[in-house]
């Protein structure tokens, strides 16, 4: 069987680099793209220069401006921005379709069956990184490693114009002496139980008892984490992205304004929702609460929150906020629906964005949820159904 091998695509401070290559004049000086100064947002992207001064996304643009007051601070433009995503990504479309696209700046490719074609790993990571070079003015770092984490630490570890190939028997070498918190989905709270056993690197996570780590974090955890820990992780390219939004609707026999009745419906909608989530593993950014009146109009209310998530918990309350907010208890509904989208980073990644992206962390959610999910792929959904959408049929 064909041994799989993937290559991390990743732009250097992307907004930052499309304003210098276009502005000359600004290409010496830290450059920040975010909220201006005198507001209170953040950074959403800053250049090498600028991360002299300590800035970093994600920063109060408050703190940036005391910190660096003579940078170039712009709004940045984000149509311009996805023009040249496009162009990029039309770049790595010469050479395989078999690409998944994670952000605006950002894709893993698979590339063991090009050989033929255009050469090994190495020269076709050369050969992109030139392209993008010659045709749009701007660097990208390129990591490739035989699973997707490691190729996306390798692409990050030589930044900027960073290129990094990892063989097979590398990989293991390669993450020894990197900090934990590179690894994926661990997150603070994941590092902090890890740093408490006295594990801070990964070649320590590796060597740790295992019957120590499972007590310390649970069975199915602690496997996951060796296999991360000894490379083994996700190997597939999921060209399908076609999937804006996730969503579901119900509708009632007779129109109902029943509040408890309506918001158990949308409790379980958004079960359902989110299971479908994580079954694809997506994380939204953007809830939306759907509803049709009497009239026969429909109506919706969305909101897109700071960070982006698939737990069937955090995501009701923010439909139950929606729901509270804007459908008022006089109200009678025949459908009622709720949905999601913005899908992992889509608006942008997390280094780049306008609006700091970041999965919420909470492990025992995300526990809870996957033990569910687990039981409904043996048992069928319905054993799962939330014991108060008891009315379903019944209204
Ligand atoms: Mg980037």
């Amino acid at each position: 069987m064909r041994q799989p091998y993937i290559l991390h695509i990743d732009m250097d401070c992307f907004y930052a680099a499309v304003e210098m290559r276009d502005n000359p004049e600004i290409r010496d000086k830290p450059v920040i793209i975010g909220a201006l100064p005198g507001s209170r947002g953040v950074i959403s992207a800053c250049n090498y220069e600028a991360r002299k001064f300590g800035l970093h996304s994600a920063m109060p643009i408050s703190r940036a401006v005391k910190l660096c007051p003579k940078g170039i601070y712009l709004r940045g433009d984000m149509d311009k921005y996805s023009e040249e995503s496009d162009k990029i990504m039309a770049i790595l479309h010469t050479f395989t379709d078999t690409i998944e696209q994670i952000s605006v700046d950002e894709a893993y490719m698979e590339v063991s069956d090009l050989g033929k074609l255009f050469g090994t790993p190495e020269q076709i990571a050369v050969s992109i990184k030139k392209k993008i070079k010659e045709e749009l003015g701007l660097t990208a770092s390129v990591g490739g490693a035989p699973v997707r984490f490691v190729s996306k630490i390798a692409s990050d570890l030589k930044k900027p114009d960073g290129l990094l190939i990892v063989k097979a028997e590398e990989v293991k070498d390669l993450l020894a002496p990197l900090q934990i918190s590179r690894l994926p989905g661990l997150g603070s709270k994941g590092c902090e139980r890890l740093h408490r056993l006295g594990i801070r690197t990964i070649g320590s996570l590796r060597k740790y008892p295992a019957s120590g780590l499972r007590a310390a974090v649970g069975d199915g955890m602690a496997e996951e984490l060796f296999d991360l820990a000894n490379g083994v992780g996700y190997t597939e390219i999921c060209t399908e992205r076609e999937a804006k939004s996730v969503s579901r609707e119900y509708t009632y026999q007779r129109d109902t304004n029943d509040r408890e009745k309506l918001r158990k419906s949308l409790l379980y909608l958004t079960d359902d929702v989110a299971r479908r989530l994580r079954a694809s593993d997506l994380k939204a950014r953007t809830v939306q609460l759907t509803w049709r009146t009497i009239d026969f109009n429909r109506h919706s209310r969305q909101k897109t929150m700071d960070f982006e998530t698939n737990s069937s918990d955090i995501l009701f309350q923010e439909v139950e906020k929606l729901f509270l907010e804007h459908l008022s208890p006089e109200t009678y509904v025949r459908l009622i629906g709720m949905g999601t989208s913005n899908f992992n980073g889509e608006i942008e990644s997390d280094q780049l964005s306008l609006f700091e992206c970041k999965s919420k962390p909470d492990e025992r959610l995300s526990r809870i949820d996957t033990a569910k999910d687990k039981i409904a792929l043996k048992h069928g959904e319905d054993m799962l159904k939330r014991a108060s959408f008891v009315e379903k049929n019944n209204d």
